[in-house]
């Protein structure tokens, strides 16, 4: 390590507050799926800002829409109109087929929205007793960092000493139609979930179960909010996840691809009237929909189809999922994924994935270790075959010789 990384790192940890344990490595610039560190060595960038950058670093025509807006018109606050919002709202409704669009700026915010309007929605058109709204939820979620969204965090760590919490939610084990029947009651407005669970390890529930779960729903009128903003915009092969099993949510939250990596840009779209209940002053944001955010977003759906971004994840996904399996490692328990949505999870024995990631790093890959044993491996979608044979080449050399 040279003085400059070492002072970059050391001046983070003085004076940042510790919520992050990065890898030691310090990047200063990206193009496409490649990122460069400050002193020069190269990396496959395999987290793509956990799926924030799916249209490859600093997209030229992504990058131009932003300088070009930003030269014009930045905010405006929603106290106007402004000539951006309405071309977003049509072109994302296009694309995704709904009806109804609010645009937010982080995933969290669209979570907190999705549950405000759901809420509104069950004590005003469904008819639910004013302060009986059920919510019901997964277990090993993830949906983001706010109070309202870690309260119903399974996990620890994320709840730990950050109570008390708001009540409403249940939890029940993700796959598992049957405990949604089970826990669904006169009082129950939502069912929220990730149709692939990203941050508990790439978890694909078992074939069917989306379609089961859309049964449910629709027969016990309760709103199906699809968490897609990690699996959607074409990282697992499809525009939404949702279309592996040809079912369409009530409410679908879009965050991170949604702006292609240069600005927080999400959005709750809605197929029927869950965000009609929503009258001016109830809900807002001062950047929500802003016009710079409403021009980055149109560029990145646009790339994202124009440029075949969601073809080459279903092809590129297929052909690493394929490499993946070939590798006979013993330190490997299982390979899955869908798309570019990859994960390798290790045998408890072979160690923390994170020395992994940390060989990967020194063989010019960036990967990012989730939950102890799991490398999660999502490259932008715009890699190339080439660019595949060449990760997994050094991966199966550190899963096989590296820890053998
Ligand atoms: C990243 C993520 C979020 C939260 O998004 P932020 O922009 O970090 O607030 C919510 N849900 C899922 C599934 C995510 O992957």
């Amino acid at each position: 390590m040279s003085s400059s990384v070492i002072d970059f790192v050391a001046t983070e940890a003085r004076f940042g507050a510790r919520n992050y344990e990065p890898i030691g490595v310090v990047l200063s610039r990206g193009e496409g799926v490649w990122v460069w560190d400050t002193e020069g060595n190269r990396y496959l960038d395999c987290l793509s800002a956990y799926s924030a950058v799916s249209q490859g670093h600093c997209h030229p025509k992504i990058l131009a829409a932003m300088v070009e807006q930003a030269h014009r018109l930045t905010l405006t606050s929603r106290a106007f109109h402004n000539d951006q919002l309405a071309l977003f709202y049509e072109e994302i409704a296009a694309l995704t087929g709904s009806h109804k669009v609010l645009p937010m700026n982080s995933g969290a915010e669209a979570v907190e929205s999705a549950i405000k309007s759901v809420r509104k929605w069950g004590y005003e058109v469904k008819g639910v007793p004013d302060g009986q709204a059920e919510i019901i939820v997964c277990a090993n979620n993830f949906h983001g960092r706010t109070l309202g969204i870690v309260g119903f965090s399974t996990d620890p760590e994320t709840r730990t000493h950050f109570g008390p919490f708001a009540p409403g939610f249940k939890i029940i084990p993700f796959g598992d139609a049957a405990a949604l029947e089970e826990a669904i009651t006169p009082n129950t407005v939502a069912f929220l979930v990730e149709p692939i669970q990203g941050e508990a390890g790439v978890i694909i529930p078992p074939a069917g179960y989306f379609t089961k779960v859309r049964e449910l729903c629709t027969a016990n009128n309760v709103m199906l909010v699809l968490d897609e903003i990690q699996t959607g915009l074409g990282r697992t092969g499809k525009l939404l996840a949702e279309q592996h099993e040809g079912i369409e949510a009530d409410v679908t939250l879009l965050g991170k691809a949604l702006s292609g990596g240069f600005y927080p840009v999400s959005a709750v779209l809605s197929n029927n009237d869950v965000l009609g209940t929503l009258r001016p002053g109830q809900h807002g944001s001062t950047f929500g929909g802003n016009p710079l955010a409403c021009a980055v977003a149109r560029a990145a759906l646009r790339v994202l189809v124009e440029e075949g971004m969601i073809e080459n994840a279903a092809r590129q996904g297929a052909r690493f999922l394929e490499g993946l399996k070939d590798i006979r490692a013993n330190t490997i328990r299982d390979v899955r994924g869908r798309g570019l949505m990859l994960a390798v999870e290790l045998h408890p024995e072979a160690g923390r994935a994170r020395r992994y990631c940390e060989a990967l790093q020194g063989k010019g890959i960036l990967a990012k270790d989730t939950h102890e044993h799991t490398i999660r491996i999502a490259p932008p979608l715009v890699v190339t075959s080439d660019e595949v044979d060449w990760a997994l080449e050094r991966l199966a050399t550190t899963l096989t010789q590296d820890f053998a």
